[in-house]
């Protein structure tokens, strides 16, 4: 794998899996008797190792997908290896995961009393925060009686907000309906008088606000909230001011981007991903919660075998239990806590830094360049840009990027993915990337100026 990963460059970004290896891949007959283990090992050389998703190339810049680090996988072995059930145990395990998550809380700005764990990823984050916003701003007992036992209950975010944020609301119970969507300006922040107009209108309706959600990094073009504003408004109305940060919560690591997400240090819960920015091998992401009262009380349960004595393994309990969906849970906290470590949380905040500055170069490139026209700022991280011909109209010019973003993919130069921005179709670079260097930037631009100009010819 060392060399796997030492030679990441000279291959492709990505190429799709063959039909003969897809078939031995999925038609094998489920294999009651063992096979040595060399011939199980061949077989992935030859049938899994080739044909990865691509996100550890230097070039892999869709959605937003992390890179992982040599270290943290020497890491996560020797988890697998002591194989710990993380749920507290009088274990070091759980006291690593307790450690990580101070630093986390330390580096993010947020209170000191900010407790939480860590999860599989931004999507669980969310809901997790989002299921402590809810319990604890219903205003009834929502785990005894259900959610029938008040009024409707309504939550707010702007349009750009992921969509793990309207799948938590959703199983939360609330209905989509209660997701508030609210517009974004031209920056493509939260509409701050629509927000209040709709809170104020739901009021009147009867319904109950109970969450507004900022977002710290949009995943369509890196946007961020005002969060002071709508921490402000929070307290104001009484509601949880949860931040989906899943990337851009990490540019508080920045002294320079962190004026970016001023505020979140006011947030009530704060979920991101550490298999995203901090480079992490999946999986691996954080709730962070200020109130551990109300987040223990959204989560816990104690039958009579998860009872905990003053002594014994089970001394103290079950606390990481108490903070999420999980019981039974991984040491993923090892590959952070070896990777700080060894690495230096500067290097982290300089890589995160420089993949900004890249995104930056990248826009640069764009906005000189007479074929190609930026569609969205790009404060952060993520670059929104389409090839532009004379005389195309919008409705030509998406059917065009789009075929030019399909012909890079499948040329295995480079992966970017695509958005869409006011019905305009956008080939979209979101950087989270630590191999990535200038000069694979001038290549993408290079081959989207070839490729769009190749086909308006053809
Ligand atoms: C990726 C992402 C999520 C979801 O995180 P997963 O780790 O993919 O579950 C949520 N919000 C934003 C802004 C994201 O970019």
């Amino acid at each position: 794998m060392l060399e796997y990963l030492r030679t990441v460059r000279e291959r492709p970004v990505w190429r799709p899996v063959p039909a003969d290896v897809r078939k031995r891949l999925s038609s094998a007959p489920t294999p009651r008797k063992p096979t040595p283990a060399a011939d199980v090992y061949e077989e992935f050389k030859r049938d899994v190792l080739p044909y990865p998703t691509g996100n550890i190339h230097p070039r892999f810049w869709g959605w937003v997908i992390g890179t992982g680090t040599p270290f943290a996988m020497l890491a996560d072995m020797l988890a697998s290896g002591m194989n710990p059930q993380v749920a507290e145990f009088d274990d070091s395990p759980a006291v690593v995961e307790n450690q990580v998550i101070g630093w986390l809380v330390e580096l993010l700005g947020l209170p000191a009393e900010t407790h939480g764990l860590l999860v599989s990823g931004g999507s669980m984050a969310n809901f997790v925060g989002l299921a402590v916003a809810r319990n604890a701003r219903a205003g009834f007992d929502i785990r005894e009686g259900g959610l029938h036992a008040g009024p409707k209950l309504t939550v707010y975010a702007s349009t750009e907000t992921h969509s793990s944020v309207r799948k938590a609301v959703e199983l939360l119970g609330l209905g989509h309906d209660a997701l508030r969507s609210i517009p974004v300006g031209a920056d493509y922040a939260i509409d701050l008088k629509a927000l209040r107009a709709t809170l104020a209108a739901d009021k009147a309706k009867g319904q109950r606000p109970i969450c507004i959600v900022g977002n710290a990094g949009t995943v369509n073009t890196g946007a961020t909230d005002d969060l002071r504003a709508l921490a402000a408004l929070s307290r104001e109305e009484n509601t949880w001011f949860h931040v989906d940060g899943a990337f851009g919560a990490l540019a508080a690591l920045v002294p320079e981007l962190r004026p970016l997400v001023r505020g979140l240090e006011q947030s009530d819960s704060v979920a991101f991903d550490l298999h995203k920015w901090l480079y992490m091998p999946y999986e691996v992401g954080c709730t962070l919660v200020r109130d551990q009262k109300a987040h223990r009380a959204t989560f816990n349960v104690t039958p009579a075998y998860l009872a905990s004595f003053d002594r014994g393994i089970a001394a103290g309990g079950f606390p990481f239990a108490e903070r999420g969906v999980q019981l039974s849970r991984g040491f993923r906290a090892l590959k952070v806590w070896m990777s700080f470590k060894t690495h230096g949380l500067d290097a982290f905040s300089e890589l995160i830094h420089q993949n900004v500055r890249q995104a930056h170069y990248l826009a640069g490139l764009v906005t000189k360049h007479p074929r190609l026209e930026l569609l969205a700022p790009a404060p952060l991280n993520v670059v929104c840009f389409r090839f532009v011909a004379p005389g195309a109209d919008d409705v030509a010019l998406n059917a065009l990027n789009k075929e030019i973003l399909l012909r890079i993919q499948e040329s295995g130069v480079a992966i970017p993915s695509q958005t869409m921005l006011d019905g305009r179709f956008a080939i979209r670079v979101a950087i989270t990337n630590h191999r990535s260097r200038r000069a694979d930037f001038d290549l993408l631009v290079r081959t989207v100026v070839e490729t769009g100009t190749a086909l308006r010819k053809g």
